[in-house]
């Protein structure tokens, strides 16, 4: 009978075994706890820290521990920080990458090593990446461009477009001109600038914005800029010639400085992507890599070398009359943040 019992028991045992080596498609056979290096672009930006600690979050509670790295915005630096995360042993590499083009070495070497690799928010170009979870990038554009001609119809614009080195940068672009090529076609919009503001930088908008005004004698009617932080630098700018709330101006993120000089009137939109939802997906699709299991994407997007199985989120367009029932209702912001410098009788009813 003990014989017995010891036979089931070692036959148990040893199917739970195989089943964990199967299923975890790891170089570890899935024995100890999943482990992520997670190399983020640039903590300095508001919207990365949301996206680092909803991340964490979620993939400790799913059993996995994540390494994390920001490489503030130096490529090279990524480079070296993400070799020294494969030397530590991780299961999956997630990756928000500086410059979308430069990380093919370090892909082929961690897929080398039995490491999956997830694009987080910003596609990895000409590389064998496993997935990438980020939002409809064209639409974002296009939500910008289309917030601004509705009202602006004809004018002046300038494009203020984010870092060149990153592909969301240029997808962004490419939806902005869905919305304005027929209207410059047709002669209603004058692009009277085009410039891309390095690593996404504040200071750098301002630096074009304020050159940008110079050359054009402040005749601008509306500036297309990429996301909050480049539109936070432009409207420094602005504010230095008497003309913020008076110059149409676009953005992205939903970032808190973003939403308060939306209700404040310097800045028309933002793009709200939900953070919880792109940080939640990538860490479940993460541990899902980690254990080798089919993960299940929305379409494939070709990165110039594979198909990366894309999971594609909807963003969301916000400015100040929809703001509660977007961020403020979705716990991104508080309202009392968000109407912190409005005076209390201007104050809409909280919700
Ligand atoms: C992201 C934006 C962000 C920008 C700067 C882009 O790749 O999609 O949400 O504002 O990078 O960090």
């Amino acid at each position: 009978m003990l014989l017995l019992f010891l036979l089931v028991f070692m036959m148990t045992a040893c199917g739970q075994d195989v089943a964990n080596q199967n299923g975890s498609g790891n170089k570890r056979g899935g024995q100890d706890k999943i482990k992520i290096g997670f190399s983020v672009s640039d903590l300095t930006l508001e919207r990365w820290q949301h996206d680092r600690d909803i991340f964490v979050k979620q993939a400790e509670k799913l059993g996995a521990e994540v390494l994390v790295q920001s490489a503030n915005g130096d490529s090279e630096k990524q480079l070296s920080q993400i070799q020294n995360m494969l030397s530590q042993g991780i299961d999956v590499l997630v990756i928000v990458p500086v410059n979308t083009d430069a990380l093919s070495p370090v892909v082929e070497q961690a897929k080398r090593e039995g490491v999956k690799v997830l694009a987080y928010d910003r596609l990895i170009m000409n590389a064998d990446v496993d997935a990438y979870v980020s939002f409809d990038n064209v639409r974002v554009g296009e939500m910008q461009a289309e917030y601004l001609v509705k009202k602006v119809p004809k004018g002046n614009y300038f494009l203020l477009g984010g870092s060149p080195t990153d592909n969301n940068a240029k997808m962004f672009r490419e939806g902005q001109m869905h919305i304005l090529q027929p209207l410059i076609d047709k002669g209603d919009i004058k692009i009277v600038g085009d410039q891309w503001a390095k690593d996404w930088q504040a200071s750098e908008a301002m630096r074009i914005m304020e050159n940008a005004l110079t050359a054009n004698k402040n005749k601008i009617d509306a500036v297309v800029a990429s996301n909050d932080s480049t539109a936070g630098g432009a409207i420094q700018a602005l504010e230095a010639q008497g003309l913020a709330g008076k110059v149409a101006i676009s953005g992205q993120d939903a970032d808190l400085a973003a939403v308060q000089r939306i209700v404040e009137g310097t800045q028309s939109m933002t793009v709200y992507k939900p953070i919880k939802t792109i940080a939640t997906k990538s860490a479940e699709v993460a541990v899902q890599l980690a254990k080798g299991e089919k993960i299940q994407a929305d379409e494939t997007v070709n990165n110039g070398k594979v198909d990366v199985p894309f999971i594609k989120l909807n963003p969301i367009m916000v400015d100040k009359d929809n703001v509660i029932d977007t961020v403020i209702k979705d716990g991104f912001h508080s309202y009392d943040d968000v109407y912190k410098n409005v005076p209390e009788d201007k104050h809409p009813p909280r919700p």
